[in-house]
């Protein structure tokens, strides 16, 4: 069984890591899947190996409304309708609160959680068009706990879990979900500096793979999950528990 058989997704940060490996697995799952990043070449290389007309990529920052919108039109103007938005792209910088800068603190809030917020409006009337859909916002365990260094990313991570639960009852009338996950450590390019640190901390003791993270959302996107909203997900091999 396809679970995604004929749902239109897009998927913001599609161009690498695990937003890449979701449009995969959403596209195996048979979705048709809208990939959208500011990194151009990497994006259009990831959707041209999804081939057989499943996937198109867009170029698109998630702080411009004029992108969204441009987003969704192509969405609409391909597959006639959109199902599931997956709001993943974000940055990753850390430093300590005391040396944290404003353009930096600003800068994360805008990716992480404003960009979220203008998806969410972007494609609401076509989610309500359709009758109903499922939107995935991609936190972090930052996003439930305190970590040293993370002030700014995780008050972006912190404030992407408030937007998903105030989300969630807003939209419910229409049969919008709005569910957030929260990785630990996975292995992608955001992680490459601190790949080969030990991780033995970890109750699996290891980081995770893009693709785990990916068959979380792609449960979520599904109707397997037409009861679940307003909820967080751990995908974190146990550093929470
Ligand atoms: P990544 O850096 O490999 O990929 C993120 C993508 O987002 C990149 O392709 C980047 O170009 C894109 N992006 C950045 N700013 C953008 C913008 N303004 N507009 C459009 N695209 C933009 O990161 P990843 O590890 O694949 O992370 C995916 C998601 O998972 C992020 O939300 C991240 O915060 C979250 N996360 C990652 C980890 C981890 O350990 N990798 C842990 C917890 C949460």
């Amino acid at each position: 069984m396809s679970r995604l058989q004929d749902k239109v997704v897009i998927v913001t940060g599609a161009a690498r890591g695990q937003g890449a490996a979701e449009a995969r697995l959403l596209v195996a799952e048979g979705a048709r899947v809208v990939l959208t990043d500011v990194r151009e070449e990497e994006g259009r290389a990831v959707a041209a190996g999804l081939g057989g007309g499943a996937a198109v990529f867009v170029r698109h920052d998630v702080t411009s409304p004029e992108d969204w919108g441009a987003a969704v039109a192509r969405a609409l103007g391909s597959f006639g309708r959109i199902d599931g938005l997956v709001n993943n792209a974000a940055l990753w910088r850390t430093a300590p609160v005391e040396s944290e800068t404003y353009d930096n603190f600003e800068l994360l809030l805008r990716v992480n959680l404003l960009g979220p917020f203008l998806g969410i409006q972007a494609v609401l009337p076509a989610l309500r068009e359709a009758g109903g859909g499922s939107i995935v916002n991609v936190s972090s365990t930052a996003g439930l706990v305190g970590i040293a260094g993370h002030a700014a990313y995780g008050s972006s991570k912190f404030g992407l879990r408030g937007l998903t639960r105030s989300s969630a009852l807003d939209l419910a009338p229409y049969g919008v979900r709005v569910n957030s996950v929260h990785p630990g450590a996975v292995d992608t390019p955001m992680t490459a500096a601190v790949a080969g640190r030990d991780w033995s901390h970890v109750p699996l003791g290891r980081m995770g793979r893009p693709e785990e993270v990916g068959e979380l959302v792609a449960f979520l996107l599904s109707d397997a999950s037409s009861y679940v909203t307003g909820a967080a997900f751990t995908v974190d091999g146990g550093l929470t528990a």
